[in-house]
Order: structure tokens, then C-alpha cells, then sequence
């Protein structure tokens, strides 16, 4: 239960398709990974073309890193391990050795498997020095080593990717590991508007409604701030009927929700 998920591909229910925006990230995920994930005996000989180890995903937050991992896994039909690096070092003081043997050797067995270590800065974060916590030193030194000993054959099949908000906190050792480094950043105009019709698809919108407007009045929002803002939005109709259903009294015909328009959303901001 150290594990906060373990997921096959049929399960994981993400895509690419469903991320909005991102369009390079995705394709450099699709040629770092996907290719060399379905297909290793095109990487095995040579040296220049070598299945990536680890990648490092890095951007503010809500941007969707999360989201990629697992979109990453579906795509490259691996299982997915979720672990996050703040809950590994508060919880498992002193049995760092057993957590990370079972951890890696759960993974050879699951291979292919993507790795996917959310907050990465605190379980692999630069070294803490004299305030550094015991556990969380012996915790990194086990992670690091476990890593290292993933045998060629099985480093095919198990990556790791790290996520963090905070890139300037990792150690050396650490980005040495994941040797591509990806920045997932917020999205511009025209990404939000790709991400907001991804979000509102199934909503009952007005007829023209002006993406191009909500777009631009949400400068700065990630795309979970753009989710969040949805949600606030869609229970405005929702709302208006229920108050009107207290004042008038509830009608025996099914209730039938006003369409959404741009002002629910600029009233939700
Ligand atoms: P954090 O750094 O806070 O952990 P994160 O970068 O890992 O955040 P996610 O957890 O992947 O972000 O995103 C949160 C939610 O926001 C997702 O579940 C998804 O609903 C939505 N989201 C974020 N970015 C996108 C996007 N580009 N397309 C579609 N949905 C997105």
C-alpha cells in the first residue's frame, strides 16, 4: 500500500487525445518512449540509440505532468506505478531498504512499467545537509542504488519518470539519472482553448460560444485551474434551479437546465 496506484494500460483511461495542448511534449514522449517500450530490438544494438532510463517532467503545477505519465503509458501499452515523494519519506522511516527492494522488484515483474515518482525534489531532492532527516538520506541512497542495479535487460522495460514543480531543487546525482528533461509549461491563448474544448465537449453550451473569449480572459490558469473553473461554471445553471425550484416549488417534469454561457464563466473566475 506504499504504491499509490498500480494500473495496466486497459485501466489507466488516459491517451494523448485527451490532453489538451502539449503537442511536443507528446511527441518527444511518443520517440523517447513508446517506440523503444514496443518495439526494444530496435534499440538493443549500437550504441547510439538507447531506450531512455529516466525522464524528468518539470513545470508549474497543473499543468498536466501527471496526466502524461499515465497518457505515456497507455500509449507505450506499459502497467503504471504511481509513488509520491513526500508520502515515501514521511511514512516509511527506517524500512527504506525493504520499501525500495520491493518496490524494484515488484516493477521487473510488471515490466513493462513506467515509474512515475510524483514530488521526485523531495524524495530525491538535493542534498539536505546537517538538517537533512536520516530516513530520507537512506531513503535517496537506496532509491539511487536500486535504480542503478536494474539490470540492462530490464532497463528496457521500466522507466522512471520524475515530476516536480521545483527542478532547482534536485540533486546532481538525480538529474544525471534522468538525463531528458522536459519542461511542461502553462498553456498560451491558444492551448487553453484546445484544453477548454476538451473539458466542455459534452456540455450543454450556448450555440457560439466564444472559446476564443474564455481563452483569453484566463491568462495564467493551468490546465487544472481551467478544469476547476468548469466545474464552478456548470453549477451555475444548476444552482439558478434549485433557488428556483425553493421559491416555486419543485415542477413533477424533469428539470431542464439552462445552457452555459461565457458569463457563467467570468462570474465563476
Ligand atoms: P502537480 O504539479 O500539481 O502535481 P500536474 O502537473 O501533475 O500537477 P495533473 O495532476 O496532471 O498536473 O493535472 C491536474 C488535472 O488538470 C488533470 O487531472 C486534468 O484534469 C487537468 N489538466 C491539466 N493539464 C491538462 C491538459 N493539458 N489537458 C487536459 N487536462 C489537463
Amino acid at each position: 500500500n506504499f504504491l499509490s496506484a498500480v494500473v495496466t494500460p486497459d485501466e489507466i483511461g488516459v491517451k494523448f487525445d485527451d490532453i489538451g495542448a502539449l503537442e511536443n511534449v507528446k511527441k518527444t514522449l511518443n520517440e523517447l518512449v513508446t517506440l523503444p517500450m514496443r518495439r526494444p530490438e530496435l534499440f538493443s544494438r549500437g550504441n547510439l540509440l538507447r531506450p531512455c532510463k529516466g525522464i524528468l517532467l518539470f513545470g508549474p503545477p497543473g499543468t498536466g505532468k501527471t496526466l502524461l505519465a499515465k497518457a505515456l503509458a497507455t500509449e507505450a501499452g506499459a502497467n503504471f506505478i504511481s509513488i509520491t515523494g513526500s508520502v515515501l519519506t514521511s511514512k516509511w522511516f527506517g524500512d527504506a531498504e525493504k520499501l525500495t527492494k520491493a518496490l524494484f522488484s515488484f516493477a521487473t515483474r510488471l515490466a513493462p512499467v513506467i515509474i512515475f515518482v510524483d514530488e521526485v525534489d523531495s524524495l530525491l531532492g538535493a542534498r539536505g545537509g546537517a538538517f537533512e532527516h536520516e530516513a530520507t538520506r537512506r531513503m535517496r541512497n537506496e532509491f539511487m542504488a536500486a535504480w542503478d542495479g536494474l539490470r540492462s535487460k530490464d532497463s528496457q522495460r521500466i522507466l522512471i519518470v520524475g515530476a516536480t514543480n521545483r527542478p532547482f531543487d534536485l540533486d546532481d546525482a538525480v538529474i544525471r539519472r534522468l538525463p531528458r528533461r522536459i519542461y511542461v509549461e502553462l498553456p498560451d491563448v491558444e492551448n487553453r482553448m484546445k484544453i477548454l474544448k476538451i473539458f466542455l465537449s459534452q456540455e450543454n453550451l450556448e450555440q457560439g460560444f466564444r472559446y476564443d473569449e474564455l481563452a483569453k480572459a484566463t491568462e495564467g490558469y493551468s490546465g487544472s485551474d481551467l478544469k476547476n473553473l468548469c466545474i464552478a461554471a456548470a453549477y451555475r445553471p444548476v444552482q439558478e434551479l434549485l433557488e428556483e425550484e425553493e421559491k416555486q416549488g419543485a415542477s413533477s417534469s424533469t428539470p431542464s437546465l439552462r445552457h452555459l454561457n461565457l458569463e457563467d464563466f467570468l462570474q465563476a473566475k
